[in-house]
């Protein structure tokens, strides 16, 4: 489903990413780790060209990332992303930000889109909070909400990048939790995170990073109980 092809990329003299390979099949959940400035959110901004790349090629079922305009806006909506910080339109409702793309990119009639809007914060647990504006929920309802936001654009695939970073820790379970679903339900997922019981459980796939190189894929199972590069070892005897 997706593709990068030999993707090199630097900021200035610092090479973030350095030849990355990487495919990821439709339904698949790939858990990316590593240590702090490895490359992880610029790889998964690569994905949706919030970040340009340098060579190499992205494809998206088999398409070339388009470069600008209105394809650009559709490729935004095809690959959802989810960040640390929620990125909810402040002053819009909670029901407005899951109606917001779907009007504008997808041309949705808004009965249609308020309807969609209602079975997906539903679907996360929030639809109660639908009137409300993002100052007044919790991080965790928050996140869930620009989940929802993310899916009403019918996505392919879904990038998360830390969703649960900033969240206080009564809030993460409820966050994974809809992740997890999200993962059992088969939409295609590349997750950044540093909860190794969610890579653990619902990961199909872990790419752990390092220096902007991709130095070991492995099962989870495999991953965690033989990690076969020093750096990867390394790694998980600071975290684990
Ligand atoms: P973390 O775990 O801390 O989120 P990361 O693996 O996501 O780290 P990136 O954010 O991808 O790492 O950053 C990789 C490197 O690129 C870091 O050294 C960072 O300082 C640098 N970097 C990221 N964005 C930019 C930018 N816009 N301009 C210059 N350097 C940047
Ligand atoms: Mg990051």
């Amino acid at each position: 489903l997706v593709a990068l092809e030999s993707v090199n990329k630097h900021f200035g003299d610092l090479h973030v990413l350095q030849d990355i390979d990487l495919s990821i099949a439709s339904g698949e959940v790939v858990v990316v780790i590593g240590p702090s400035g490895s490359g992880k959110s610029t790889l998964c901004r690569t994905i949706n060209r919030l970040e340009t790349i340098d060579s190499g090629r992205i494809t998206i079922e088999g398409r070339e990332l388009p470069q600008e305009g209105r394809a650009l806006a559709r490729l935004r909506a095809d690959v959802g992303m989810v960040f640390q910080s929620f990125n909810l339109f402040a002053h819009k409702t909670v029901l407005e930000n899951v109606t917001l793309g779907q009007r504008k990119v997808r041309r949705v009639a808004k009965a249609d889109a308020e309807r969609r809007a209602m079975e997906l914060l539903e679907r996360v647990g929030v639809a109660s909070q639908a009137q409300k504006y993002p100052a007044q929920l919790s991080g965790g309802q928050q996140q869930r909400v620009a989940i929802a936001r993310a899916l009403a654009m019918d996505p392919k695939v879904m990038l998360f990048d830390e969703p649960t970073s900033a969240l206080d820790p009564e809030m993460i379970n409820e966050v994974l939790e809809v992740m997890r679903q999200l993962a059992a339900d088969g939409m295609t997922m590349v997750v950044v995170t540093h909860e190794m019981g969610f890579a653990r459980s619902a990961a199909n796939r872990v790419v752990f990073m390092a220096d902007g190189r991709i130095v070991e894929e492995a099962s989870p199972k495999e991953f965690f109980s033989n990690p076969r590069s020093d750096r990867a070892k390394d790694f998980l005897s600071k975290i684990l």
